[in-house]
């Protein structure tokens, strides 16, 4: 246990977190020559440079002539996936806070230091990009002091792209982060904070030992799903598995035990024997649950069957994906699916098309409502079209979040006209340095949900950053705003919204659908309307479109080839009614200006 060092890096995004990681793994031997980023090992995770799910590597280091197990569990960085962070990061002893030396303390360095500091880690400041020209070493260095009350000497200069500092990182974390402590001997207790699926072996749950010794073989209980498992193999993680017939207190590594979904492996949850089993789980168990949901349709009724085939595949090794059969009048038979946050929503969208070859249309995104009826009963609705009749609602609460919004003293006023604008209110307001604040507010995550990076990017001129984490559930004056073509009610393009937002929200849905939906050969009238009330309408003038006229009949060809070209671009097209309804009007909610 004496030399086990357990760390994790804590970054905000793009700060270099991979980057410095290969670094070590590198310099320690534990890889050869890299190609791109190792830890990353999922193509979507490659092209948005976001470690999606975390890994734990083991490196083996001689310091001072003595050799070091280092265990280097990764974390993700998005707010999306703020939970799994937390359980990484309570498999550790120290952490590397690693800050841009370009860009300075974000959002995501402050709240990702808030849960190392809450689980009591040694904090080793590392300023990263020091090769930079752009780097404001001193600047930043005198951040991070006022951010940690730490000497300026703590603070490592690095670079993932030279190298620089990469030996020095590797000396405090022997030097400065605690060994493991726990008991050997004592009943074990073992923190799954990760797991993966593997077609050929099923779910691999990650753990790190708090107490106790785990062998090969042993008869093992996950402490809160209650389910019993024989390890059927354990081991160490290197570039591979490397199996191991005991592990001890302070040691992080892996299971296999026939585990076939990842439904059954919880993060968080605590892993001892039947038959000495521990007294208590780890503490900090929590079931994630999903935060945003949206509508998924297949855009050709007969891929139903299909659809749900993948979305169960994806489930397998994404437990925090929910999705239960929903219809829609205006798109069929499809899916209704809980998603832990937008990224999460968006990279599974990705996953489908890539993955699956799913074709499919996905609704307007919205949180999960508590509706109290008349007779004090709360119920979880998850879609606009589920709230009930409103003469039966005594009151509905939406789920508030407390946000973070860290940026240049240049864009506060912008960037509070656009919080009150989604209903923040202002709780306190902080500088980090000289020119840089912290704003904190708090709104509903329904505002967030739609277009709110969005917009805070666009007015800070990307030099904003934001966090956030949820803080209950709050009353609110909600109404739904329906949306009719032709008259008739598209479900599946309802909203629900603040009751003083929604006239100017129905106006601008109206202008925007008109933009999007294409002529078509009659008229199209598009209204918004509050129950019965119609509070805005637009036309979309007739058009006789003909794509082959201009071909005069001679080329044969080339007017199949036109044909083809308008079969293709009719594709993601939804026929409602006697309206041809394009993909992106479903998300037109998201793109209002
Ligand atoms: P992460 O989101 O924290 O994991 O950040 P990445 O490791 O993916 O790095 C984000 C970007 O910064 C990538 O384009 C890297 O190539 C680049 N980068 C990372 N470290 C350095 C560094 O020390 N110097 C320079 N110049 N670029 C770096
Ligand atoms: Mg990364």
């Amino acid at each position: 246990m004496k030399n086990i060092r357990n760390f994790c890096i804590i970054a905000h995004i793009d700060h270099g977190k991979s980057t410095l990681a290969d670094r070590l793994l590198e310099f320690t031997n534990t890889i050869q020559v890299t190609e791109g980023q190792m830890l990353d090992d999922m193509d979507l995770e490659k092209e948005r440079g976001i470690t999606i799910k975390s890994h734990a590597i083991q490196m083996e280091y001689t310091y001072k002539g003595e050799k070091y197990i280092l265990n280097l569990i990764d974390t993700p960085g998005h707010v999306d996936f703020s939970y799994e962070v937390s359980r990484s990061i309570a498999a550790c002893e120290g952490a590397l806070l690693v800050v841009d030396a370009s860009q300075g303390v974000q959002a995501q360095t402050i709240s990702n230091l808030y849960m190392a500091l809450e689980h009591d880690l040694e904090i080793i400041p590392v300023m990263n990009k020091c090769d930079m020209a752009s780097a404001m070493p001193e600047e930043v260095e005198d951040e991070i002091i006022d951010l940690l009350g730490c000497k300026r000497e703590d603070i490592i200069r690095a670079s993932g792209k030279t190298g620089m500092g990469v030996e020095d990182i590797l000396a405090a974390v022997i030097e400065r982060v605690p060994h493991p402590v726990g008991d050997d001997q004592a009943p074990l207790q073992a923190l799954i904070f990760d797991s993966v699926f593997n077609s050929f072996r099923g779910i691999i749950a990650y753990f790190k030992i708090e107490n106790g010794v785990i062998r090969k073989g042993d008869k093992v209980k996950f402490f809160n799903t209650g389910k019993e498992y024989d390890a059927d193999e354990i081991g160490v993680l290197k570039m591979d598995m490397m199996p191991r017939n005991e592990l001890r207190t302070g040691d992080v590594g892996y299971i296999i035990s026939g585990i076939k979904t990842s439904r059954e492996v919880k993060v968080g949850d605590t892993i001892t024997h039947i038959a000495r089993p521990c007294e208590k789980a780890i503490a900090g168990f929590e079931e994630v649950k999903p935060m945003v949901f949206a509508g998924v349709y297949p855009i050709e009724a007969e891929d139903y069957e299909n659809l749900r085939a993948s979305l169960e595949k994806l489930q397998l090794n994404d437990a925090s994906l929910t999705f239960q059969p929903e219809s829609s009048l205006a798109l069929g038979f499809g899916f209704r699916c809980g998603f832990l946050g937008l990224l999460h929503m968006e990279i599974v969208q990705e996953r489908l098309d890539r993955e699956f070859d799913m074709n499919v249309i996905t609704t307007v995104p919205n949180v999960s409502y508590m509706v109290y009826d008349k007779q004090g009963h709360a119920n979880e609705v998850h879609n606009p079209g589920g709230m009930p009749d409103p003469t039966l609602i005594d009151h509905i609460e939406e789920p508030y979040i407390d946000a973070t919004v860290i940026t240049a003293t240049d864009y506060i006023g912008p960037i509070m006209t656009l919080c009150l604008g989604k209903r923040g209110e202002l709780v306190r307001q902080n500088y980090v340095s000289g020119n840089r604040v912290e704003i904190h507010y708090r709104m509903p995550l329904g505002e967030i949900v739609i277009d709110f990076y969005d917009k805070l990017k666009s007015i800070s001129k990307g030099y904003a950053s934001f966090d956030y984490h949820q803080s209950g559930f709050r009353p609110s004056k909600l109404v739904k705003l329906d949306i009719l073509l032709n008259g008739e009610s598209v479900d599946a393009l309802s909203t629900l919204t603040h009751v003083d937002n929604a006239y100017d929200l129905g106006k601008r849905m109206c202008e925007k659908l008109k933009e999007l939906i294409p002529r078509q050969q009659f008229d199209i009238a598009i209204q918004a309307a509050i129950g019965a009330k119609i509070i805005s309408r637009e036309t979309i003038k007739a058009v006789r479109k003909d794509v082959t006229a201009k071909c005069y009949g001679g080329d044969v060809s080339r007017k199949r080839k036109l044909l083809e070209k308008q079969k293709r671009g009719k594709k993601r097209m939804k026929q409602i009614g006697n309206v041809e309804v394009p993909q992106k009007a479903f998300l037109a909610v998201l793109k209002l200006d």
